[in-house]
This record gives C-alpha cells, structure tokens and sequence, in this order.
C-alpha cells in the first residue's frame, strides 16, 4: 500500500500526466520530421569520445525547425548537448517561442543497439524550461530511441516539474520588452 505516501497534488498529477509511449509510425506527420531531422543531424554529431551521436530538433512557433547536434570535449566537462545546440540555433535565428523538441541519439558503431528514449540531460531540462516559460508554451518533449522503435511523448512540466525559471523571479515577459532596446542599441552602434 504505497498510495497512502502519495500527497493529493501528486496523485492530482498523476491523474493529468500526458506522459505516453508511441509508436513512430501513430506520430503526427509534423512530429516524425522534426524526429527524422534530429535524426538527419545526427551525422554533424562530433562525439569522440562517448560514441554516443545526439540530435535534436526544435519546431518554432513560426513553423520552422533549428536542429542541433553535442560537441564534446577533450576536458569532457564542458561538452554541449543537443538540445543546447538546438535551442541555441533557434534563439540566433530569433525563434523565442518552442513549440516541440524532439531528441534522439544511438551509438554510431552498433546503429540500433539503443531502444530506449534518449530524453534530455538535467541541464537540457533547464535550458527547455528557460525559453518555455519566456516564450509562454509548455514544450513538448519527443524523446526517442536511435531505433525509432521507443518514444516518450512528455512536456516539459512533466519533466521537470516546479522547475525554477524566469516565471519565479516574475521575469516572463521582461525579455520581450527589452529586446527592441537591444535592437535599437545595435543600430545606433551600427551608424556610428
Ligand atoms: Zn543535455
């Protein structure tokens, strides 16, 4: 009998939780291009040293979809994911609202030995949370096996939850207000 540990609020989102495996082939169109990208990027991946090649795909509110691949490092700690690519290339491209992320990652030297969803790192999970709360979506997370043949369908509330973000510090819309100054002081550098 473990129910009895559970606190209301936590079985209450429990009751809610859209946390579901799918099959690729019971995706949406839209959702198995983003995963076929994440996985097209896959072959930019520079990971010497884990043998692990990542991708992920980032579909923005506009529509269009930013991809991003890990970068490893000889020092291993300041290697970058992924999803850190792929957000990144979607902030540089001036996409601020995320509508869905999908990841994926296999071992380049035994293709399908992975059939477990490749979900993002704890860092990832920050960094998802920082531009769904700034961009006011909560994203939703397609994690998926380098196989194709496992796929976690998340958000990102759901995986991690009372995350702490710009929402905390009541910073949700400051960004969008500034960026027109941060605009104006580039043109003013500009015409100097
Ligand atoms: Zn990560």
């Amino acid at each position: 009998m473990i129910a009895h540990l559970h606190s209301e609020e936590q079985l209450a989102a429990e009751a809610v939780s859209t946390v579901r495996r799918i099959a690729f082939k019971d995706l949406a169109e839209g959702d198995q291009t983003l995963i076929r990208a994440a996985l097209d990027i896959t072959r930019a991946s520079y990971s010497p040293y884990s043998g692990f090649a990542v991708g992920a795909a980032v579909k923005g509110r506009s529509g269009r979809v930013h991809v991003g691949t890990n970068f490893e490092n000889a020092s291993y700690g300041i290697t970058m994911c992924a999803e850190v690519a792929a957000i990144t290339a979607a902030n540089t491209a001036g996409e601020h609202t995320v509508d869905t992320i999908a990841v994926i990652g296999h071992k380049y030297t035994a293709p399908e030995s992975v059939d477990q969803p490749v979900t993002p790192c704890g860092r990832c999970r920050q960094m998802i949370a920082e531009i769904a709360q700034s961009g006011g979506t909560n994203v939703r997370v397609l994690s998926c096996s380098g196989d194709l043949s496992n796929i976690l369908e998340t958000t990102i509330g759901e995986l991690l939850p009372e995350a702490f973000g710009p929402a905390s510090m009541g910073m949700v819309d400051q960004w969008t207000r500034t960026r027109p100054k941060l605009a104006a002081a580039v043109d003013k550098l500009k015409r100097r």
